[in-house]
């Protein structure tokens, strides 16, 4: 192969080509590979010169040839590429870096998501949909090629071809280049079959060649009879696809009946159906066989007639019909569409192009303006996905703009939580740093995490990772608030009177959560601790609804009758017997009150209620001075109270709180109410309990009273 023989091709095309430019770069190459041999033992120049010759087949466009000429010269001096660019321009400069870059992807993976990824990957790096051309060319000359490699790399390059370049010739549309790409990669990595099949193939063929000419000859000169011009020869099926057919239907040779197929290719559409019409008056169709391909093309845009018949000698034949324009999208696909990016616009067509493009974006998951695409012919399909490795090959697919961070959730949510650093291509990066395509990306994680960092969300693009990150963060803060409400609570019921071993016991918790909706008492201590519900609301709730039921039980248990007036104060000290007690006046003990005495100069002992003011800031040797005592069992007295409710003031607040105390038979001593300013009601009551019980029965009736927001038990003489 020379140049001439590249310039004679490319003038077949009927287009314009800049040769002098083309020429330029032919000698541009052929110096920068001087001295280069291929494995064949030929000059290096001849791949490039073949590559291009590939493309110009294709009806390719002057700056790809050109690159195609230099898509070697790169390979490995950035410096070249620059003089590329000087030289050439940087469209060129451009296609040559596409194809030096995707070059050096490697593939590593067997698995099939990972092939399609790389698929994918191979696509998103092109950028330009020419740089795949220019690959798909030059794995084809090197596949051509192959022979002179050793076994193993025959056998990698091989696999490789089918996996990733014939399913990518496949999607662009180019037949042409898939099914050679494929019969070579089947002949290197099958050459047993490969050869087996293309034996059988060619003897089977022998003795269908006769009937095959048969029908030819007969439908050419029908098709002169009504005046349809018509291009009819018999195409050989490709041997990878046949074979691909045997395995997958698991049949014999003997059993593939389309191993040819009559191909008639006519000027217009209507011709295409009007040969139908006479092919099916000539032979007998077999129904169900019949597919229409132009009326509904294949989602790469492929169109055309098929027909199954049966041949005069009862063996079945294909039949497919398209028109010249047509039988181009078949053969090269995309490709085929690249001349009308300058050439004549076909607006009938132009939809239809339109939506074979629309195909290659379903790749891409979202729809996008088709016709910008089409427009720029640019591979931006994947500007919104960045492709990397793992270290071990795999391919992962994020959204653009991702950080390593993102990756390291991908990978698994303990490695993100674990992340303390990351590397890029061997090297450690800040894990801000934004991913770009092909990069291999390794985690550094530790195995005593701190977990992550809050700026992490701002830095993520993944909602996966995001998500991961506030869950941790959600889960954390749950443990604190956990603790935070078991104290809180336990701290609040004691402010409140309420005997946090009894009040709070699993038991009422259990059911204080059930009354709010929560799964467990984890949940309404995260809660509480959480502030979304105070402690006063959950205890008030205990309280109401759930020690009231203890308390309403005991004390409807203990009979109705009025209590009995004061006898005895119903207090024993410890190891001392008569003596006098008296009680405070300060805070009134109540039974069931945790209680201490006060041996007093001459007016024996007082009793207060353990937590009452008077205790606190006593000296030491007033501390001496107290003596445990302790409530008797069966007290027959009642104690004066002073309790204080709050609440807004309405109309009959005081009735409602007085027909408590009335339904609770309790003896009133005192009240006293005032309404401030601000309509806020202050009731103080002095009232005769009998013991806590009862005290704590009528506090719990009271605070369930409209709009009554505060009641408490307060120590004579005010508020506390
Ligand atoms: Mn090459």
């Amino acid at each position: 192969m020379d140049i001439q023989a590249l310039k004679d091709k490319l003038l077949f095309n009927n287009a314009q080509y800049n040769f002098e430019k083309i020429e330029k770069a032919y000698r541009y190459a052929q110096e920068a590979h001087s001295g280069q041999r291929r494995n064949s033992g030929e000059e290096y120049i001849n791949h490039p010169l073949e590559v291009a010759s590939i493309l110009a087949e294709l009806e390719m466009d002057d700056s790809t040839i050109i690159a195609a000429l230099l898509h070697d010269v790169a390979e490995d001096t950035e410096q070249t590429l620059d003089n590329i660019r000087k030289v050439f321009g940087s469209e060129v400069a451009d296609l040559v870096d596409g194809v030096t870059k995707l070059g050096k992807i490697e593939y590593k993976s067997k698995m099939e998501v990972q092939v399609e990824n790389l698929r994918k990957m191979f696509l998103a790096m092109a950028k330009d949909i020419r740089v795949v051309l220019i690959k798909l060319a030059d794995r084809l000359h090197n596949m051509r090629t192959l022979k002179y490699q050793s076994e193993k790399k025959q056998k990698e390059i091989s696999q490789e071809t089918l996996e990733i370049y014939a399913p990518l010739a496949n999607r662009l549309g180019i037949f042409r280049i898939k099914w050679e790409l494929e019969d070579l990669a089947f002949r290197f990595l099958n050459t047993q079959e490969y050869y087996d099949l293309v034996e059988g193939i060619a003897l089977k063929r022998k003795e269908r060649q006769d009937q095959i000419n048969e029908v030819i000859e007969i439908l050419k000169v029908k098709l002169e009879e009504v005046g349809i011009e018509a291009d009819i020869a018999g195409r050989p099926k490709n041997f990878y696809s046949i074979y691909k057919k045997m395995v997958n239907q698991n049949k014999d040779l003997s059993e593939i009946f389309d191993l040819t197929a009559i191909r008639v290719v006519v000027e217009t559409v209507n011709d295409c159906y009007g040969s139908l019409g006479i092919i099916h008056t000539l032979w007998k169709p077999i129904p169900g066989r019949f597919k229409d391909y132009i009326a509904m093309p294949k989602p790469n845009m492929y169109q055309s007639l098929h027909t199954t018949l049966i041949s005069n000698h009862g063996e079945p034949f294909e039949i497919q019909i398209r028109t010249w324009e047509m039988h181009r999208t078949a053969e090269y696909g995309i490709a085929a569409h690249w001349k009308y990016k300058e050439g004549k616009k076909d607006e009938n067509n132009f939809e239809q192009k339109l939506s074979w493009l629309r195909q290659l974006l379903e790749w891409q998951h979202d729809s996008r303006d088709a016709g910008e695409f089409m427009e720029s012919l640019k591979l931006d399909l994947f500007a919104d996905t960045v492709f990397v490795f793992t270290p071990k090959g795999d391919v992962v697919e994020l959204p653009a703009d991702s950080c390593p961070i993102d990756f390291a959730y991908r990978v698994h949510t303990d490695v993100g939580h674990g992340c303390i650093g990351a590397k890029i291509n061997g090297r450690i990066v800040t894990l801000d740093t934004k991913l770009k395509n092909g990069d291999i990306i390794e985690i550094l994680t530790t195995k005593n995490p701190a977990g992550p960092s809050r700026d992490w969300v701002c830095l993520v693009k993944t909602s996966q990772a995001k998500n991961r990150i506030r869950q941790w963060f959600r889960k954390e803060k749950r443990e604190e608030n956990i603790l935070r409400g078991r104290d809180g609570l336990e701290k609040e019921a004691r402010k409140m009177g309420m005997e946090p071993a009894s009040a709070l016991k699993n038991e009422n918790i259990q059911k204080l959560a059930k009354s709010f909706n929560f799964n467990g008492n984890e949940d309404l201590y995260a809660t509480l601790g959480d502030g979304a519900i105070t402690f006063k609301r959950a205890l008030g709730r205990l309280k109401d609804e759930i020690l009231k039921e203890e308390v309403e039980i005991n004390y409807l248990q203990k009979g109705e009758q009025r209590p009995p007036s004061k006898s005895s104060h119903g207090v024993r000290v410890k190891g001392v017997d008569n003596i006098l007690v008296r009680f405070s006046r300060c805070c009134n003990p109540l039974p069931g009150d945790d209680i201490v005495g006060f041996i007093t100069r001459g007016r024996g002992v007082s009793v207060h209620r353990r937590d009452c003011n008077e205790l606190f800031g006593m000296t030491s040797e007033e501390q001496e001075r107290l003596v445990e005592v302790e409530w008797e069992k069966n007290i027959d007295s009642v104690y004066p109270v002073d309790i204080e409710i709050i609440g807004m003031d309405r109309a009959r607040f005081v009735t409602d709180i007085m027909n408590v105390i009335m339904e609770t038979r309790t003896h009133m001593l005192a009240m006293n109410a005032r309404v401030g300013k601000d309509h806020v009601s202050h009731v103080n009551l002095k009232i005769e309990a009998r013991n806590l019980e009862h005290l704590n029965f009528v506090l719990q009736k009271i605070r369930r009273i409209k709009d009554v927001t505060v009641v408490e038990r307060i120590q004579s003489g005010g508020s506390n």
